[in-house]
C-alpha cells in the first residue's frame, strides 16, 4: 500500500514518489520570531511533525529544514498589499527599545521551548534569514541577469510578467491580481503585482546590509527559496506551510526559483489549515483574540485587553494541546474553545491511563504467548492505522484507531492477559502512538500531568462554588479555610475579574 498525499499544486491526491528515493527533502516555512508562538504555530508544526514522523516510519531518509525568519517579514506582507509596512521584528524592537536581534533571539528560544513541550521533533536545520544574506543577494543578481527582476530606486522587484507560470499554485492570474492590489502612489513597481526581492533601507532601519543596489534588506520570500534548496540540495520533494501563505509567499518562492533554474521548485506542496476560535472566528494577532501556547500551558491570558476576547478557565498540559490538534486532519480547520480543550483533555487522559495500565500489568503478568484472538484485533488496529496515515497523513482517523487499541488494552488487562499479549499491545502504543503520532511517551505515568482530569475539574468547580457562596454570605472564615486547605493540597486559587481559576503548585 502506497502513500498518497494531497498536492496543492495539482489539487489532487497523488502517489508519493520522491525525486531521489529513499531521500526526501522537506522544507516547512518557520516562524517569524517577533512574539511567543500561538496555537496557529502549534497546528502547523504538529501537522508537519506527524508528516515527518510517518515518512521516517515508512523508511525514508528525510532532511527536514525549517527556517527562522528574523528579517524582512513586513507588517503588510499580505494579500492585496504586498511589500508595505514595517519589518515586524524591527517594529517590536523599537517598541521595546532593544536590538532587533535581541527580539529574534528571545522569541526563537521561546519558539523551541514550546515546540519541545508539544513533543515536536526539532528540524535537522533551522537556518536564519540573516545568516544567508550573501546567498539571497546572489539570487537577486541572477534574477536581474536573466531578465526577471529590475532595480528601481535602490530596491529590486520581481517582474511578474516575465514568468508565465506565476499564479500556478494559488490558481490566480496576473490580471486578477491587478484588480486586487492596492498601489501606493509613488510606487517604484512597473506592475502592481510585482513583488520586492530587495528593499532599500532608510537610515532608521537597523537591519541593513550592503548590496550592489546600496544598503538594504531582503524581501521575505527570498529566504525560503534560498535556504530550502541550499540545505535540501536542490529542488524539494515537499514544501510545507500554512494555507494562508499559499499566496503571495509560496507563489513568490516558486517564481524566484523556477525563473532562474527552470524545472520544478517543489514536487509536492502541502498546506495545513488554520485554527479558529469560539465557533469559527478567525484567530489572529490583529484581531486580538489569539492565545499563546504559554498562556494555554499556564492557564492565564497575560493581556487584559485580549482577555476580554478570549476566556481560559484553567491550565492545559502541552500534550493535551497536541491531542486536540491531532484529532482533526491537517487540512481541516480546528476551532478552539474551552469545551474542545476539555474534550481533548479527557481523551488524552483515557489514552494515557490505558498505556499506564498495560505497562503496570506487564510488570506482574505471567509469561505466555500472545492470545491469537487479541493479536488478531491488534493487527486489525494497526492495518487501519497504516491505511489512515497512508491516506494523506490522516492522523484524525489514526487517533480513532488508537482508541480501539485503548479498549483492547483495558479488556486484556481486566482478563489478566499474559506477557505476550501485553507486550504486543504496549509495542503498538509505543510505535503508533509514540513514534508516529508523538502522543504516547515513555515517561507516561498516571499522575504525570499533575492533573486528575475531568473528575478533579468537577470537584474543583464545586469547591470554588462553595467558597464563592461563603464569600457572598460574608462568611470569610469558611472562604479562607477552603483556600488554606487547598493550599495544603498544593492547589492555588487565583481570583480574577471574571471568576476564580485554580492551578497546581
Ligand atoms: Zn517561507
Amino acid at each position: 500500500m502506497s502513500l498518497k498525499v494531497y498536492n496543492t499544486l495539482t489539487r489532487t491526491k497523488e502517489e508519493f514518489v520522491p525525486l531521489h528515493p529513499p531521500h526526501v527533502g522537506m522544507y516547512v516555512c518557520g516562524p517569524t520570531v517577533y512574539g511567543h508562538p500561538h496555537l496557529g504555530h502549534a497546528k502547523s508544526y504538529i501537522s508537519f511533525d506527524v508528516i515527518y514522523r510517518w515518512l521516517v516510519h515508512l523508511g525514508y531518509q528525510v532532511t527536514h529544514v525549517q527556517n527562522i525568519t528574523d528579517v524582512g517579514h513586513l507588517t503588510e506582507d499580505t494579500e492585496g498589499m504586498a511589500d508595505e509596512g514595517e519589518d515586524k521584528i524591527a517594529r517590536e524592537a523599537r517598541k521595546r527599545r532593544t536590538h532587533p536581534m535581541a527580539v529574534a533571539e528571545m522569541y526563537t528560544r521561546s519558539y523551541f521551548e514550546d515546540m519541545d513541550a508539544l513533543n515536536i521533533i526539532r528540524p535537522h536545520i533551522s537556518p536564519r534569514a540573516t545568516g544567508h544574506i550573501t546567498e539571497q543577494i546572489e539570487l537577486v543578481q541572477q534574477l536581474i541577469e536573466t531578465g526577471h527582476a529590475y532595480e528601481a530606486n535602490g530596491s529590486v522587484y520581481f517582474d511578474v510578467g516575465s514568468f508565465g507560470k506565476y499564479g500556478k499554485l494559488s490558481g490566480r492570474n496576473v490580471e486578477d491580481m491587478d484588480a486586487g492590489v492596492r498601489v501606493k502612489v509613488h510606487s517604484d513597481k512597473r506592475h502592481p503585482a510585482d513583488f520586492a526581492l530587495w528593499k532599500k533601507a532608510g537610515q532608521e532601519h537597523i537591519m541593513q546590509w550592503s548590496s550592489p543596489w546600496g544598503k538594504g534588506y531582503p524581501g521575505w520570500h527570498l529566504e525560503c527559496t534560498v535556504m530550502s534548496t541550499k540545505y535540501c540540495n536542490g529542488p524539494l520533494d515537499i514544501h510545507g506551510g500554512g494555507i494562508e501563505n499559499q499566496f503571495p509567499h509560496h507563489e513568490c518562492e516558486i517564481a524566484q526559483w523556477e525563473a532562474v533554474h527552470g524545472g520544478t521548485f517543489a514536487k509536492y506542496w502541502l498546506h495545513n489549515n488554520m485554527v479558529t476560535i469560539n465557533g469559527g472566528q478567525k484567530m489572529g494577532k490583529s484581531l486580538n483574540n489569539y492565545i499563546s501556547l504559554k498562556e494555554l500551558f499556564n492557564g492565564k491570558i497575560e493581556d487584559p485587553d485580549r482577555e476580554a476576547n478570549v476566556k481560559l478557565t484553567k491550565p492545559f498540559d502541552p500534550m493535551v494541546v497536541r491531542h486536540l490538534l491531532l484529532v482533526s486532519h491537517y487540512r481541516s480547520p480546528i476551532d478552539l474553545s474551552n469545551d474542545a480543550l476539555r474534550a481533548a483533555e479527557s481523551g488524552y487522559y483515557k489514552l494515557r491511563d490505558a498505556v499506564v495500565a498495560v505497562r503496570e500489568a506487564l510488570s506482574s503478568a505471567s509469561p505466555g504467548d500472545p492470545d491469537p484472538k487479541i493479536a488478531e484485533k491488534v493487527m486489525d488496529v494497526e492495518a487501519r492505522f497504516i491505511a489512515a496515515m497512508n491516506d494523506d497523513f490522516n492522523a484524525a482517523v489514526a487517533m480513532a484507531t488508537l482508541f480501539d487499541l485503548v479498549r483492547i488494552a483495558h479488556a486484556a488487562v481486566e482478563a489478566g492477559a499474559r506477557q505476550g499479549t501485553l507486550t504486543q499491545i504496549d509495542e503498538k502504543f509505543r510505535v503508533l502512538g509514540g513514534d508516529v503520532l508523538g502522543i504516547v511517551t515513555d515517561h507516561m505515568t498516571a499522575d504525570a500531568s499533575g492533573d486528575g482530569g475531568e473528575t478533579l475539574d468537577a470537584v474543583m468547580q464545586l469547591v470554588m462554588d462553595l467558597r464563592k457562596n461563603a464569600r457572598a454570605n460574608k462568611d470569610f472564615a469558611s472562604a479562607d479555610q477552603i483556600r488554606d486547605a487547598l493550599n495544603a493540597a498544593n492547589i492555588t486559587l487565583e481570583d480574577r475579574p471574571d471568576g476564580t481559576a485554580w492551578k497546581r503548585g
